[in-house]
């Protein structure tokens, strides 16, 4: 690293975003003595400078600034770097609050830095009018930055939570949206003194479908079961794919005889329902067993899960298509 002064560098303060539009003569006095270093391409650049704080200001070339980015969505640690190019200065925020900020300076090429030490910019801001509005607008730029780069991962975030909340094969709530929303909708439904129900639904012989007709057929199967439930429910009803070939609904606002109702039409939809073979030929009707519960008073999602599954129990011994209480 070959160091110079400012006064001896041959640069001017014109163009330093820091000083822009400063005519008080004080600032280039105090700035000659400030030292001016030169890194080449891939060096380094110490974030203190002799144990201090320091803010450096790009008089040529360039500087990358590696940052720690875990966005949501990121699955492994990445780091980002932003490119600080002439003009541009760094390192402000850690003399102001005189806090040390974790990201690594490289020079990109052979680059010029005037480095100007945490005494010499609070001495700058004490004396010369100006640089303390220049160093506000500086803050205020980059706290917008800041603050649009939050809100596009927040989007990002959103999106993944989203997506993790749905299946894959059939584009239904998945389990994981299931045990997160079904107690919230039974507090609800407690609170307002509300009915809610839960109808919890297996295909039948499904194992034999899937040996008949190959497991491709069967995904097939489960997206037209899920289309069904689709088609047939209110908007404020929920389906969901609960496991494997078992899907189920919540009937928020709904008591038995809603709920007996609704199951009685999916029941009869889903043996109406075609599901096509690989060949586009129709095949032998599928079936399912329904199991309804309602909620109780003060019971939680366990309990009603627990009835509805028993009645789906009952529902298969008693002879399957068919529904249950
Ligand atoms: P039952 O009438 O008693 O419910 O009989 P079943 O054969 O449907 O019951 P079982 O639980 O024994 O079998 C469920 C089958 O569902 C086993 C598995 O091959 C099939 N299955 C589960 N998930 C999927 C899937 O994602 N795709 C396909 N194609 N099949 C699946
Ligand atoms: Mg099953
Ligand atoms: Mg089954």
């Amino acid at each position: 690293m070959e160091s110079t002064t400012f006064a001896a560098s041959g640069h001017d303060i014109g163009g330093l975003y820091l000083f822009e539009n400063i005519t008080d003569p004080a600032v280039p006095a105090m700035l000659a003595q400030c030292a001016v270093a030169r890194f080449q391409s891939g060096q380094q650049i110490p974030v203190l400078h002799d144990g201090q704080a320091c803010v450096y200001i790009i008089l040529r070339g360039a500087l990358g600034n590696t940052v720690i980015d875990d966005a949501p969505g990121n699955h492994a640690r990445q780091t980002r770097t932003e490119k600080i190019l002439p003009g541009e200065s760094i390192g402000e925020l850690s003399v102001l609050d005189d806090a040390v900020h974790t990201h690594t300076l490289t020079a990109l090429e052979e680059t010029d830095l005037l480095i100007i030490e945490s005494h010499k910019l609070w001495q700058l801001i004490d004396e010369a009018e100006g640089v303390a509005r220049n160093l506000l607008r500086q803050l205020s730029f980059r706290l917008r930055a800041a603050n649009a780069q939050l809100r596009r991962r927040e989007k990002v975030g959103e999106f993944y939570r989203q997506l993790s909340m749905v299946d894959g094969l059939t584009g239904l709530h998945n389990r994981a949206w299931f045990n997160d929303r079904l107690s919230v909708l039974i507090d609800e439904a407690h609170a307002t003194q509300r009915a809610l129900s839960l109808i919890m639904i297996d295909l039948d012989h499904f194992k034999n479908f899937n040996d008949s007709h190959g497991h491709l057929v069967g995904d097939q199967a489960l997206r037209t079961a899920a289309g069904v439930l689709s088609a047939a429910l209110r908007p404020s009803d929920f389906a969901v794919r609960y496991g494997g070939e078992e899907l189920l609904v919540i009937l928020p606002d709904s008591n038995q005889a809603t709920a007996r109702m609704v199951a009685q039409r999916l029941c009869e939809r889903m043996r109406e329902a075609i599901v096509f073979d690989d060949m586009r030929a129709p095949l032998p009707h599928m079936t399912a067993s329904f199991g309804v519960a309602t909620l109780a008073p003060h019971q939680d999602a366990n309990a009603l899960i627990a009835v509805a599954d028993a009645a789906l129990y009952r529902a298969k011994e008693a002879g399957r298509n068919r529904i249950a209480f």
